[in-house]
């Protein structure tokens, strides 16, 4: 099992192989691409659960540390849950970090269900399937799904 560990690089756009240096915004460093914001605090890197505005400082620092990763809850403060590996990371982010616009869990849902159940076109599915790494026609999904449900206190 590979540990995963945050070098200033956006911790999701690496999931799908691109390097984003995390720029510094007012408080928090965040990903120019995604807007994933991070705090890092007592040497770790806290993924918080909003993201940020683009709002990003001019004199461009990355940071240049290489530390652990860890939740943050609702209230933005480490809930003390690392993250260590990268299906953990997929699953925090994709069920508990707000996500991107362009890229939701709704998005796929809908999508899917669009070129799956109502004969429409597949591509708007693949292009959130391939962000997400996630196949609906897949039997790993059960499995992620099993989780958010069981997170959300819902029946299958
Ligand atoms: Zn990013």
């Amino acid at each position: 099992m590979n540990t995963i560990t945050f070098d200033g690089n956006c911790p999701q756009c690496k999931l799908y192989d691109e390097l984003h240096q995390m720029r510094k915004n007012d408080k928090f460093w965040e990903c120019p691409n995604c807007s994933l914001q991070i705090l890092i605090e007592k040497e770790n890197a806290s993924i918080l659960r909003f993201r940020g505005s683009g709002d990003l400082k001019m004199n461009f620092k990355g940071y240049s540390g290489v530390v652990p990763m860890q939740e943050t809850g609702i209230d933005t403060y480490s809930n003390g849950v690392q993250i260590l590996t990268s299906k953990y990371l997929i699953e925090y982010l994709l069920f508990k970090v707000e996500q991107k616009p362009k890229y939701s869990i709704d998005n796929l849902k809908n999508t899917y269900e669009d070129y799956r159940f109502r004969g429409m076109d597949a591509e708007p599915y693949l292009i959130q399937s391939h962000h997400f790494r996630i196949d609906f026609d897949n039997e790993e999904i059960e499995d992620i799904l099993g989780l958010r449900d069981k997170d959300r206190n819902l029946s299958n």
